[in-house]
């Protein structure tokens, strides 16, 4: 089969398309035949060298992926071929694996995806929806009638927010560095849309909440956002860092000041009950229609390097996904 493999850390060019030997399904594995795979930018700090989770080389990237099962290994009650299913990491690891036309994965990394869902939108279901559910409801404590800020909306992990919190009764707040981005946001159901590349946002922001500020803040940027998310949460509001590329200095008498609190989150340390519990609210999003996963590009599998560069450059408008 084909896969990508990176033979080295390093840049985009390290990603190489080579043939390697088809896997089998083990004992409490299912094989799948990859129709769709999702790009993340932690796909890029793996690859880069350094990150929080480091695989032997060569290694193949990217934990997200949709396709069909084509074989079932012994002692898997539940999944047979031909079933749709979008993959929340793969058997040889949980955050890689799955660039490629082939992924083994334990029984329980495979989740059904409706008919409904097109494999290229399935392919941005778990790291995106998962990491969303966990910082609005496991870590924000979200609740219908509060204002959230997305701050990000327009990528992956943002869409995913502004659809579950629009589903669970919160205004959403968005923002994007673009107009097709800033189009994007709207279309989830965000009540206001504002570009983070424009001077006076803040403020705007400020107004849309009547002067009170957002209840929530979901940040994918706290090295550039952290401060300003202290001046204009609102008291005894919730900021969750989901996303941050460098140092940030902050005034921390605005924690006080603001009677407020500053959460992280990371996906590869969700407990697994509330993994368990963010994959069931997927599945009931995707059901009734509230959860819609946008494609913003579509890519050959071998132009996974050139999938890397685009994840991590400004304008995004839904999920970056490789097609083997
Ligand atoms: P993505 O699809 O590349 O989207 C990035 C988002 O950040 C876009 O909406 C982008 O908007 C926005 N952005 C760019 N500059 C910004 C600024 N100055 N202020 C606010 N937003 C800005 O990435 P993603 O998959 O949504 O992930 C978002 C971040 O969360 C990434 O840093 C990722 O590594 C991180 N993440 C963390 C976890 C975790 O477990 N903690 C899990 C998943 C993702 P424009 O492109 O329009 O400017």
């Amino acid at each position: 089969m084909k896969a990508i493999l990176a033979r080295a850390f390093g840049g985009p060019e390290v990603l190489t398309l080579e043939d390697v030997p088809d896997p089998s399904a083990g004992q409490g594995q299912v094989r799948v035949r990859i129709h769709a795979v999702g790009v993340n930018p932690y796909d890029t700090y793996m690859r880069a060298g350094g990150y929080a989770i480091t695989p032997d080389l060569p290694y193949t990237p990217g934990a997200d992926a949709a396709g069909v099962i084509d074989q079932v290994g012994d002692g898997v009650a539940g999944w047979g071929a031909g079933d749709r299913v979008y993959i929340s990491g793969t058997a040889t690891g949980k955050a890689h694996g799955a660039y490629a036309a082939i992924a083994v994965c334990e029984a329980a990394q495979v989740h059904r995806l409706p008919a409904r869902i097109s494999f290229a939108q399935g392919a941005g279901l778990f790291v995106p929806y998962v990491t969303a559910w966990r910082a609005l409801f496991g870590r924000a404590n979200a609740r219908a009638g509060d204002t959230v800020l997305v701050h990000g909306a327009s990528g992956g992990v943002g869409i995913a927010a502004t659809q579950f919190a629009v589903a669970a009764g919160l205004t959403v707040i968005g923002t994007a560095g673009t107009d097709e981005g800033l189009a994007v946001v709207t279309r989830q159901g965000a009540r206001h849309a504002f570009n983070h590349r424009s001077a006076g946002y803040l403020d705007q922001i400020t107004s849309a909440t009547g002067g009170r500020g957002p209840d929530v803040i979901l940040e994918m940027l706290a090295n550039v956002n952290l401060d300003h998310d202290l001046t204009i949460v609102a008291p005894g509001g919730r900021i969750v860092v989901i996303g941050n590329r460098g140092r940030v200095e902050i005034d921390a008498r605005k924690i006080m000041g603001k009677d407020c609190a500053v959460y992280g989150m990371a996906l590869w340390g969700i407990p697994p009950d509330e993994v368990r519990r963010a994959h069931q609210a997927i599945s009931a999003g995707l059901d009734s229609g509230t959860l819609n996963p946008v494609v913003g590009k579509e890519m050959p599998l071998a132009d996974a390097a050139k999938a890397h560069v685009a994840v991590m450059a400004p304008g995004a408008h839904g999920k970056i996904v490789l097609i083997p």
